[in-house]
């Protein structure tokens, strides 16, 4: 687990730090507030509230927007405090296999600018550069100083040393792309696996605001799992930790593009589908998903298309995809027991079927007293989810918000 800006000795200086972020917290939780009402959240003396508002609005980050209206109040009525959203600007990008989305955001996470920029196939240090240069032009376009850059890509990334350990699709190996654009543009940057920011999206402006276990399981070109506990990205010894695709699964026995056998990748993913949907076609099953692809390769497209036409054979090998992601998640729901597993991920294009087939499957494979608060829910394929957590993440380390 990550350990937070406030992790730390407890110096003055560091206390008052702490007691800013406590007061920023709240701040931040509401529209307004006022000095009484945040002594009382924050259990903070009247006189400290004071001196520390104080400091924080010769920062610029609140500002006092008036008298609160309170009608019949018999004499002076409290100021009432804001944040000013407006204090800094923040630039989360998302890295995507196809696209780099940038976006500029004030400190409530509200978009200001976006520019979506196409990889065209772009890996290795060709990628770092364009990378940079869409940085670039949207620090160009910043109208206020800048918190900080937070990025979301695929693979296994030491969040901590803003290090991407591997991502095999962008030929990135041990790459320390936060050094990389600090020294770049002089601001802090953070890198997060995007399924752990879109589980940390979720639960600061999402649909699981506030839930205190969470998954986030998105299946597609492989399977990622985000996994927070009170807010907190579970990262593991190497920053690995929901490598759920690559778990060996029984009646399964495919060599997975790990190197292993048996990976429930080698099913649940786009890359699994096509391989299963050619062996039927060299079977001479999947008749609909023939005459769709003629003599041409197997498709995502082709495939989907031939699940909604009725093809029997391509439903079937869809309906065991979704069972054995079931399975999978018995396991993982069997060891946190979350109260939310947000699926995403353009699998969840296959529509009612696929996910109640996950439902169902889950349902009939674990206790009932296990699962009694925990939610499946499905969220449309966007996103932004990873861009919140990305924002949430800098918002985090650098305001302690
Ligand atoms: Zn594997």
């Amino acid at each position: 687990m990550l350990k937070s800006n406030l992790d730390q000795k407890a110096t003055p200086k560091f206390l008052k730090k702490h007691n800013e972020a406590l007061l920023l917290r709240e701040i931040y939780a509401h529209e307004a507030v006022s000095r009484v009402q945040l002594a009382k959240l924050t259990k903070l003396s009247k006189p400290s509230v004071t001196e520390l508002t104080q400091g924080l609005i010769e920062k610029g980050l609140i500002f006092e927007i008036g008298p609160e209206d309170v009608p019949d109040k018999v004499g002076k009525k409290p100021t009432l405090i804001a944040l000013n959203a407006d204090a800094y600007q923040m630039i989360c990008v998302v890295i995507h296999n196809t696209t780099i989305v940038v976006s500029l955001l004030d400190l409530r996470v509200q978009v200001i600018e976006v520019e979506k920029v196409p990889l065209n196939g772009s890996t290795g240090n060709d990628l770092v550069d364009l990378l940079a240069r869409a940085i670039k032009r949207m620090v160009d376009k910043a109208t206020r100083p800048i918190l900080g850059i937070s990025l979301g890509s695929p693979g296994i990334i030491d969040t901590l040393n803003g290090v991407i350990h591997l991502t095999a699709n962008f030929g990135w190996h041990n790459l320390p792309l936060a050094q990389i654009l600090t020294d770049q543009f002089q601001v802090p940057v953070y890198i997060g696996n995007d399924t752990n920011f879109a589980a940390m999206g979720e639960y600061r402006f999402g649909i699981a605001q506030g839930v205190g276990a969470l998954l986030v399981v998105e299946v597609g070109e492989g399977i990622g799992v985000g996994i927070l506990d009170d807010g907190r990205i579970i990262h593991g010894s190497t920053y690995a930790a929901g490598e759920l695709g690559h778990t060996p699964f029984p009646f399964l026995d495919d060599v997975c593009i790990c190197g292993q056998c048996g990976c429930l990748e080698t099913l649940v993913s786009w890359w699994g589908l096509k391989r299963h949907a050619e062996v039927l076609l060299k079977q001479q099953h999947a008749v609909l998903l023939r005459q769709i692809v003629g003599d041409g390769p197997v498709t995502s497209d082709a495939i989907r298309t031939a699940f909604e036409a009725g093809d029997p054979d391509i439903i079937a090998l869809v309906d065991k995809a979704a069972n054995y992601l079931g399975r999978a998640l018995v396991i993982v729901i069997n060891l946190l027991n979350p109260y939310y597993v947000v699926l995403t991920g353009s699998l969840l294009t296959f529509g009612d079927r696929f996910i109640d087939t996950v439902r169902t499957t889950v349902h009939d494979h674990t206790l009932p007293y296990i699962t009694s608060r925990t939610q499946i829910v499905a969220e449309p394929l966007d996103d932004k989810s990873i861009m919140y957590g990305a924002g949430a993440f800098l918002l985090e380390r650098e305001l302690g918000l």
